[in-house]
């Protein structure tokens, strides 16, 4: 695929820009609980002001259905990023109609309007055209720093670049396509995906797709047990959806056993007795999962193993998902261990997805690791070698 603009290609001068950002930041009771994401549209919003651009900047927060709710303003947002650049931001009504029309041409050389949530309109997930226009406005420069949102083909992320003369990827987007760039490039020996949660359904394409690229494909997280329910394992009291066992049972009819035999299931597991509800806790092999536990993470064998994978074998490594219940100790165990296999080899390290970049930050790994990536889906999608429909849309260098 050819190179794709970015900020960098652009002749800056001082024409009004419209930037998509991902400020769907998490809020509770109106304070927002963690700023990474403001912070990693600075760089981007910084280079256009010091180029004297008017920046409109616009975002989704939250699922609002749609239209107007105010518990997913971005309001608060407006106040830290105001902070954050030390310059006065300010928060428009709406994302589109004529009051916010006029704002958008009074804004001044260097000056900074935050828009309201692109989903209070039904128009920004529909891809409607005539919103789309209207959020356009009077941009002359469209910049996508929103990795997280470029494999959803909304109007904030797509439709608008049919009305925007110049539409380039932004500091964060480029730095995410390069990272990720390697991993959807790699494959043979030493390209190591870990994949991990609780849904196959929703990795099954991944599934498919990497193993015929990857030297292994190490499963974790409740998706494993799908798979040995398939193998007619016991999984007792274990999360195990139909769906999920579904997919794997399909994955494993549609795969040949040269390629099955790279993907590396949990050799033992951490359990949890349910039923009845003793709380009593112990380790089994992935054969001797009993009738009332539920298993809750991968064993320390397996700790073991795929961290000797990581640290020994790897060259490129890609992990989306993760290894268990890391949100209740001890179950985090077996992600932190493979945080930490991360954090020690000498591989290119790549971390997609909400809960592995969670697991990560938690034991402070961030500075071991090649690239995290702002985007779970979005960056899973495109190292499998899916395009991206905000990706495509952007203009070729
Ligand atoms: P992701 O968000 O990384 O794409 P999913 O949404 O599919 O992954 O699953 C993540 C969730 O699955 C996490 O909340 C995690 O605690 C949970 N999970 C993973 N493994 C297990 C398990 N063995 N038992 C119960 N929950 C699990
Ligand atoms: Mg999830």
């Amino acid at each position: 695929m050819a190179r794709k603009k970015t900020l960098r290609d652009v002749h800056l001068s001082g024409q009004p820009t419209l930037v998509r950002v991902d400020f769907n930041v998490p809020l509770e009771d109106g304070k927002i609980t963690d700023e990474t994401r403001i912070q990693g549209a600075l760089p981007t919003i910084q280079a256009l002001l010091d180029a004297g651009c008017p920046v409109t900047l616009c975002s989704h927060l939250g699922r609002p259905k749609g239209k107007p709710d105010p518990q997913f303003s971005l309001k608060p947002v407006a106040e830290r990023l105001a902070e954050a650049l030390d310059a006065p931001v300010t928060m428009a009504p709406d994302c589109i109609g004529d009051e916010v029309a006029q704002m958008r041409s009074d804004l001044g050389a260097g000056e900074v309007l935050l828009l309201e949530n692109t989903r209070f309109h039904a128009g920004e997930e529909a891809n409607d055209a005539d919103f789309a226009r209207a959020l356009a406005g009077n941009a002359e420069l469209f910049v996508d720093d929103a990795f997280g949102s470029m494999h959803r083909a909304h109007a904030s992320t797509v439709g608008v670049t049919e009305f925007i003369g110049a539409c380039v990827a932004g500091m964060l987007v480029g730095k995410e396509l390069d990272a990720l760039a390697k991993c959807r490039a790699a494959s043979g020996d030493g390209f190591i995906v870990i994949l991990g949660g609780a849904k196959v359904e929703e990795k099954i394409n991944a599934i498919t797709q990497m193993l015929p690229r990857v030297e292994k494909l190490i499963i974790g997280g409740a998706m494993a047990w799908a798979f040995f329910k398939v193998m007619g394992r016991e999984v007792g009291a274990s999360l195990c959806k139909d769906s999920s066992v579904e997919a794997a049972a399909q994955i494993m009819k549609k795969m040949d056993d040269e390629l099955l035999a790279r993907m590396m299931l949990p050799l033992d597991v951490h359990m949890k007795q349910v039923k009845p509800d003793t709380g009593e806790t112990k380790f089994a092999d992935a054969a001797a999962i009993e009738p009332g536990w539920n298993a809750l993470d991968i064993g320390p064998k397996t700790r073991d193993e795929y961290g000797r994978i990581i640290r020994d074998e790897a060259e490129i490594v890609f992990w989306n998902g993760p290894m268990g219940y890391f949100e209740e100790a001890p179950f985090d165990e077996g992600t932190l261990a493979v945080a930490r296999a991360l954090a020690d080899t000498k591989a290119f390290t790549v971390v997609g997805g909400g809960d592995s970049v969670a697991a990560v930050t938690q034991i402070c790994y961030e500075d071991d690791m090649s690239h995290i990536s702002t985007g779970g889906g979005a960056s899973l999608e495109y190292v499998q070698g899916d395009t991206l429909p905000g990706v495509e849309a952007l203009d070729e260098a």
